[in-house]
């Protein structure tokens, strides 16, 4: 089965529209610029053409038609620096494995691999993009196996992202191989790509690719100007197996026949050591770094996607958050895969990425508190600087893409509402949010996406779920 492809796009691409349309909150939040009341973004097209006091901009647009969100607030769109779309039928289907890592990454290939189709795998993609519309999220770096499903999945729901595009191969005498296919794989990606979606690619990790077809990834990311994304210490097992042989991870290999020599060091030292980070990369986790990688890290210019619930629902510990953005690094947030979170809700995941944060700094005098600015900031422009989109998105201000949310502020669980950061971060979920712009295109109001039959789609996740 296949859905339809979008329409809608002719009141977009047409040149000779100018219409200009005024979204009109309580709470504008422009990220670049403080916060202000009765606010207004002007929007032509596919760019936002002013960011101004709704008098001012009603004015300045008397022919403009009105969208007025009334006690609300309008938010740059939310970046997910770190999703995997592809395995949103997922969610809730490996907890029992959650204890021992290595089943639970066995149980989600294998699953993946035999019971999978490729429609599964759109299907399941084009949920996780329906999820994350519903939820404010305007734009995704989303790692993938399938890289071609999830593209169309972005493509045809109408998120802005980047596929990165997974290769996987622990054994050297692969590697070669391995490589060949991924760049086959790119090739394809490219005749798929759109303004809104581009591909990357994604070396798995340091536990599951092997340090030639890294160098080869790495030398092919540079050389191609893609982007890279990939894993990195994440895990205590990932670390024993870089720095000692030892472990789940070593054993794995063994029981493959795999020959592995330790290197001694650090999982973002092994990167270092073997090109990735010449590509100035975007990596998931950096749970188990210490200061000498957090300054190699500042050095290469990596960005980071915290991702705490799932590092949370996996036992594998807390990414020092505060400290890598006090070292200027740039950090989004990215809710991993539903199949370890189990929902991909960047305002919750800021809330307990601020809340974890202020926990840690309880052990550390003086004391310095994350604050909701903090976490606005890196789930919209700091996840915006992941991908390389700063300047196009992440902020409203004249000239960027109109890519943003809005975020309701009537519930019982928001009022009263003194300072919008505050009640965006510690009191809002994406449940709150009523509307979601991407590229000046409505994808999400009026309590529908409106770019996707979702009743299909709801319907052919269950059929997935069955069979899995
Ligand atoms: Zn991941």
């Amino acid at each position: 089965m296949s859905f339809s492809p979008v329409t809608g796009w002719d009141f977009i691409s047409n040149p000779s529209q100018t219409m200009t349309t005024l979204y009109c909150a309580r709470w504008v939040v422009p990220i670049s610029s403080p916060a202000f009341a009765d606010g207004a973004i002007a929007v032509e097209g596919q760019q936002i053409v002013s960011v101004a006091s709704r008098p001012a901009l009603s004015r300045q647009f008397p022919e403009a038609i009105v969208r007025d969100f009334g006690d609300a607030a309008i938010i740059p769109g939310l970046v997910n620096a770190h999703s995997h779309l592809e395995l949103t039928a997922m969610r809730g289907f490996l907890e029992a494995e959650e204890a021992d890592f290595f089943a639970w990454l066995k149980k989600l290939t294998t699953a993946r691999l035999d019971r999978m189709t490729a429609d599964d795998l759109y299907v399941s993609a084009a949920w996780g993009a329906v999820e994350a519309i519903r939820a404010g999220v305007t734009c995704v770096a989303d790692a993938s196996e399938s890289g071609t499903e999830s593209m169309k999945a972005l493509r045809d729901v109408g998120l802005r992202g980047t596929v990165f595009q997974e290769s996987f191969g622990p054994d050297p005498r692969w590697a070669k191989e391995n490589f060949d296919k991924l760049k086959t794989k790119i090739a394809g990606l490219r005749e798929l790509e759109t303004t809104l979606v581009k591909c990357g690619v994604s070396p798995h990790a340091p536990y599951t690719v092997c340090a030639p077809q890294l160098e080869m990834i790495s030398r092919f990311a540079l050389d191609e100007s893609l982007p890279l994304m990939t894993h990195a210490a994440e895990s205590r097992m990932e670390a024993s197996l870089i720095r000692d042989g030892e472990g789940p991870f070593a054993d794995g290999l063994r029981n493959r026949g795999i020959e592995w020599k330790a290197p001694g060091v650090s999982p973002i030292q092994y990167l270092s050591d073997h090109d990735v980070l010449k590509t100035r990369p975007l990596l998931a986790h950096c749970i188990h770094v210490d200061e000498a990688d957090i300054e190699t890290l500042k050095q290469t210019e990596t960005k980071v996607a915290h991702c705490p619930k799932s590092n949370a629902k996996l036992g594998h510990g807390i990414a020092p958050f505060q400290k890598l953005l006090d070292k200027g690094i740039d950090v989004g947030l990215g809710s991993d895969s539903v199949a370890s979170n189990n929902t991909c809700d960047l305002l919750e995941e800021a809330r307990f990425a601020l809340l974890l944060s202020r926990s840690q700094s309880a052990a550390n005098l003086p004391v310095r508190l994350t604050s909701a600015d903090e976490l606005l900031r890196s789930v919209t422009l700091g996840g915006a600087r992941c991908l390389g989109l700063e300047n196009q998105i992440g902020e409203l201000r004249e000239g960027l893409q109109a890519d943003f949310a809005v975020v309701a502020l009537v519930g019982s669980h928001q009022i009263p509402s003194y300072d919008p950061a505050g009640t965006l971060i510690f009191a809002s979920s994406g449940c709150d949010v009523i509307s979601t712009v991407v590229a000046g295109r409505e994808v999400y109001r009026d309590g529908r996406v409106t770019t996707v039959d979702e009743e299909r789609l709801r319907g052919r996740m269950n059929e997935i779920a069955k069979k899995l």
